[in-house]
């Protein structure tokens, strides 16, 4: 690793899908940190985001250090979406990795590898970057036409403004044909050779990688070429410091992020980028963003699990350690010992403990009205009553479940409107566990001999 990658990472998009809780946008809390009713995609659970709501005043104080979040409540019953809620109510760049504890033993790494590219996923890096922009207004651009109608354009001229002056440029022929219009918009980005002083791209879409990197070093990014205009500007970028270790430790750089082929990095390869991240920490270059790490089903780790856990928290960088549980006094894997939530003591006294309950049947509507908003599905009143009198009966996460799987029964049918015939059909298509248990139970004698 002769200098540290980061470019190939700049220019990643996270790519939002419709995921199970792409509706929760924070706590839902007032300036007070109170919790509203529904909020920022929020429902109920009220004094559970209340407790949310002083973890995040802790965090926001400093005061969290060495500590970690436990939320201990029945399935479905918004672990995940408090645990998600909290990063984004820390800023929109904080990180959010989850996991479940069942993963650590199923993954082709070792245990405290794949915890530590979890907490790596949870601590984010701003770096910050000072580019050469112009920062100018395009007011006009003036084109010769020649005399045929509709013949290729020859020349024109572009005039910059900005608040301290005013520039002329000259565009050849090539450089219009290559715009594909023939006006210059505020905003356009503009990348002037620094050699010769010729604009060499013109136009709105600008990969940075493609148009920047590419060009070398004797094109700046965009650079004036009397130097009056030249003025700096900080461009940030946001990072994991997992993707700086995949980035650097693989050949195919960032296309491991892609295809999951992560494997095991090496130790010596953490090492040099804690150095060199820490290195533009005292220059000022970066920041380190501690995000939030949810760990579901925290009875499954052992005691090799806690004991690393222990040890990460104390760590400077440490994220925010969230773990979610719905066993009561367990035995601590790894061990005979029986413990509250299967976890060792030494873990649960650094442990705030909040508990969620079970949903009223106003909620179960309240969060399904939420989702077909967000996966902006049409459904009828009755159809609705329907749904939430499953949710109560089944589960929230089934009756959510049904919205997509009603959705596309409707469309099926060419309908446009979600109806209760719809959401009845996918009721029998598709089985809750209880039903699903019922049907074992009935019909064991077939299936075991
Ligand atoms: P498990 O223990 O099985 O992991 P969980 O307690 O983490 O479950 P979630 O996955 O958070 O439960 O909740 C199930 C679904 O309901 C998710 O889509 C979640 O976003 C949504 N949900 C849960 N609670 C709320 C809430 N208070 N407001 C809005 N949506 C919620």
């Amino acid at each position: 690793m002769a200098e540290l990658k980061l470019s190939e990472s700049r220019d990643l998009t996270r790519i939002e899908r419709i995921g199970a809780h792409s509706h929760i946008r924070g706590l839902g809390l007032d300036a007070n940190l109170q919790p509203r009713d529904s909020s920022q995609g929020m429902v109920g659970q009220v004094p559970a985001r209340k407790a949310a709501g002083l973890i995040l005043q802790m965090i926001r104080e400093g005061k969290i250090a060495g500590r970690a979040v436990l939320i201990a409540g029945q399935p479905g019953t918004g672990k995940t979406a408090i645990a998600m809620g909290l990063a984004k109510a820390l800023g929109e760049e904080t990180p959010f990795a989850m996991m479940a504890g069942s993963e650590l033993f199923s993954l082709e790494m070792g245990k405290t590898e794949a915890l530590t590219q979890a907490f790596r996923k949870a601590i984010g890096v701003r770096i910050k970057e000072e580019t050469e922009i112009i920062e100018g207004e395009v007011v006009e651009l003036q084109i010769d036409r020649p005399a045929t109608q509709g013949a290729a354009l020859k020349t024109g001229k572009l005039v910059m403004k900005t608040t301290e002056m005013e520039t002329v440029y000259d565009l050849g022929a090539k450089m219009i044909e290559s715009l594909g219009r023939d006006k210059v918009q505020s905003g356009d980005i503009i990348v002037i050779d620094k050699a010769s002083g010729k604009i060499t791209k013109l136009g709105r879409s600008f990969n940075r990688s493609r148009d920047y990197d590419a060009m070398g070093p004797q094109t700046k990014f965009v650079q004036c070429p009397d130097g009056e205009l030249q003025k700096r500007k900080e461009v940030v970028h946001c990072v994991t410091l997992h993707e700086i270790d995949v980035i650097n430790s693989r050949t195919q750089g960032f296309l491991a992020l892609f295809t999951g082929d992560t494997g095991e990095i090496r130790a010596e390869v953490r090492e040099q980028i804690d150095t060199k991240v820490a290195e533009w920490r005292e220059e000022g270059k970066a920041e380190i963003v501690p995000g939030v790490l949810f760990i579901d089903e925290v009875h499954m780790l052992d005691i090799e699990c806690f004991s690393f856990l222990n040890r990460a928290l104390e760590n400077e960088m440490a994220p925010i350690l969230v773990v979610a549980t719905n066993r009561g006094i367990t035995r601590i894997r790894g061990t005979n010992y029986k413990s509250p939530h299967g976890i060792p003591i030494d873990l649960l006294d650094r442990l705030l403990i909040i508990s969620t309950q079970p949903y009223t049947e106003e909620e179960i509507r309240k969060i399904l009205d939420i989702r077909c908003d967000e996966e902006d599905v049409e459904m009828s009143e009755d159809a609705k009553v329907l749904l939430t009198k499953i949710g109560v009966e089944t589960s929230l996460r089934y009756a959510i479940h049904l919205i997509t799987a009603a959705s596309l029964a409707c469309q099926k049918r060419k309908g446009k409107l979600v109806e209760m015939e719809d959401i009845s059909r996918v009721y029998q298509l598709f089985l809750d566990v209880k039903r699903s248990t019922q049907y074992l139970v009935e019909y064991q004698n077939q299936f075991m001999f």
